[in-house]
């Protein structure tokens, strides 16, 4: 082989083979990172067009400690970190590269608690920080033999469609593509360590998961479950790293615990249980549990 091609292959697959932090994995990654913060900040302004912000100054401030707290001891912490409450009754939550973090109201009820909202956004966090988004954007280029490089652009429709849900938002276009087990295994594992070295309780993490694994039954179960499967695998995966996350938990100094209980609004009164109706020739009074 001609000395400036090997030259030239062995800078290619520097450039495209990263290890993750925390996890020591490798992953495949064909684009630029600033290229990919670029999409993160643009798909996260289509994503919250339409979108209220929260006006509850006390929770915005609440989302804002926790949020910056993780950012600080993650692998990325000069990131241009924005957090934002959208006022929504959706589950969800989502961070993008670059740095960009929403979270909808509805979600916090699930979360219950900061070291709730902490597993939360340290699992998305650990998304970015992983390059999971940039990895699937390859995975898929490749896939499709699109062109990669400066071209890529969410101007065009097809290739949008492909950052969009690599990105983990390809519900707004009514695709969803669910991370991988790998990749929610391995979101898991570096969320849980820097929601210890954040200072909250790991162990919170399950009792998280657990929460929201009861609120896929509801009416409206959260649409951060179509990414994100909490089933018997996760639970497992979650048990086998929360060793490593308690260890750190319990070297750190500044400790939070679960922090704050959140004092939400009170549900809409569609949650609420309706009275029994009479039945023409029953009692209502036959219908009420005794
Ligand atoms: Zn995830």
């Amino acid at each position: 082989m001609h000395k400036s091609v090997k030259v030239i292959l062995i800078v290619f697959l520097l450039t495209a083979c990263a290890t993750t932090p925390i996890s020591d994995r490798q992953a495949l990654i064909l684009i630029p990172q600033q290229q990919e913060i670029l999409f993160g900040k643009q798909a996260y302004k289509k994503a919250l067009k339409d979108q209220k912000d929260s006006e509850n100054a006390h929770l915005n401030q609440v989302l804002r400690r926790v949020g910056q707290r993780i950012a600080e001891v993650s692998a990325m912490p000069k990131l241009d970190w924005e957090f934002r409450l959208i006022e929504s009754e959706d589950k969800n939550a989502f961070a993008l590269p670059g740095g960009k973090v929403a979270v909808y109201t509805g979600m916090l009820a699930i979360c219950k608690n900061e070291a709730g909202l902490a597993t939360v956004l340290s699992h998305e966090i650990a998304h970015v920080i992983a390059r999971h988004g940039a990895q699937r954007m390859s995975q898929q280029l490749l896939l499709t033999g699109a062109m990669i490089g400066a071209n890529l652009s969410l101007r065009n429709n097809t290739q949008r469609n492909i950052i969009m849900s690599a990105l983990g938002l390809g519900v707004l276009y009514g695709i969803t593509l669910p991370f991988s087990r790998g990749d929610e295994g391995e979101a898991d594992q570096i969320g849980l360590v820097y929601m210890a070295r954040a200072g909250y309780d790991p162990e919170e993490a399950i009792h998280f998961w657990q929460r929201f694994s009861e609120a896929k039954g509801d009416k409206n179960p959260p649409e951060w479950a179509s990414t994100h499967p909490a089933d018997k695998t996760r639970v497992k995966g979650l048990r086998t790293y929360l060793s490593r996350a308690k260890y750190s938990y319990q070297n750190i100094k500044l400790k939070y615990g679960l922090g704050e209980t959140f004092n939400l609004p009170a549900p809409a009164d569609k949650n609420i249980p309706e009275k029994p109706k009479p039945v023409p020739g029953v009692s209502v009074e036959a219908l009420s549990p005794n």
